[in-house]
């Protein structure tokens, strides 16, 4: 994992967030207090100013960068989850992971951000993207299987009801809609598995 592909994962990451912001900031507004688009966007913005200077630290400095300048500019409740995923990766990962080093770390990364949201999967919230993601990953899927895994994840959360977050103060009412977090992972890790791929 080199400095330019560190570099090439951020920008698609930060890109993707800002593309979509619309689209989250919709999803949001039909179970949430209309934000998410908003928040992600801020904080993908934070992360490409400061852009350079992350990309040129030791990878785990970087990921542990990026969590704080997340935790501190997205606000809401994404910020903390998303804080709690890059901090725990950059605390476990070493210096140039290999597939069973990032295998390890991704899975301590998903667990933090469930503890952080006190969150299981099958809640309706972006823990069903990321732990789905996570273990098509630790199953030794490629690149366009973990996307799909990932999207499809997403999609499972339309007929859920949300039990976490703003979304469960609308119990059934929340069920019909995709769960903006889990789109604003899964588009995520779109970016990422695109970036690992070529
Ligand atoms: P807020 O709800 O504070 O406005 P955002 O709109 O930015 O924050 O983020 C909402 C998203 O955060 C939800 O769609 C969901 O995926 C995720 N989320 C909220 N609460 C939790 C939680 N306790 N555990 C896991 N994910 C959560
Ligand atoms: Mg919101
Ligand atoms: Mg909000």
């Amino acid at each position: 994992t080199g400095t330019e592909q560190v570099g090439r994962a951020v920008d698609a990451v930060a890109r993707c967030w800002i593309d979509h912001a619309d689209e989250l900031t919709k999803l949001d507004s039909a179970i949430g207090d209309g934000d998410h688009g908003t928040n992600m966007k801020r904080g993908a913005e934070a992360v490409l100013a400061e852009r350079d200077a992350i990309v040129a630290r030791p990878l785990p400095s970087a990921l542990q960068d990026i969590g704080h300048v997340l935790v501190e500019s997205i606000g809401g409740a994404a910020g903390p989850l998303y804080g709690s995923f890059f901090l725990s990766l950059g605390r476990t990962v070493s210096l140039h992971p290999n597939r069973d080093d990032w295998n390890m770390g991704l899975r301590d990364a998903v667990s933090a951000v469930a503890r952080r949201g006190n969150a299981s999967p099958g809640e309706k919230t972006m823990l069903d993207v990321l732990v789905s993601a996570e273990s098509a990953f630790s199953h030794g899927l490629d690149a366009a299987g973990i996307e799909a895994a990932a999207s499809e994840a997403a999609e499972s959360t339309i007929p859920m009801l949300a039990r976490r977050g703003r979304a469960a103060f609308l119990s059934e009412r929340s069920i019909g809609h995709m769960d903006p977090g889990a789109l604003s992972s899964a588009l995520a890790v779109a970016a990422i598995c695109r970036v690992w791929e070529d």
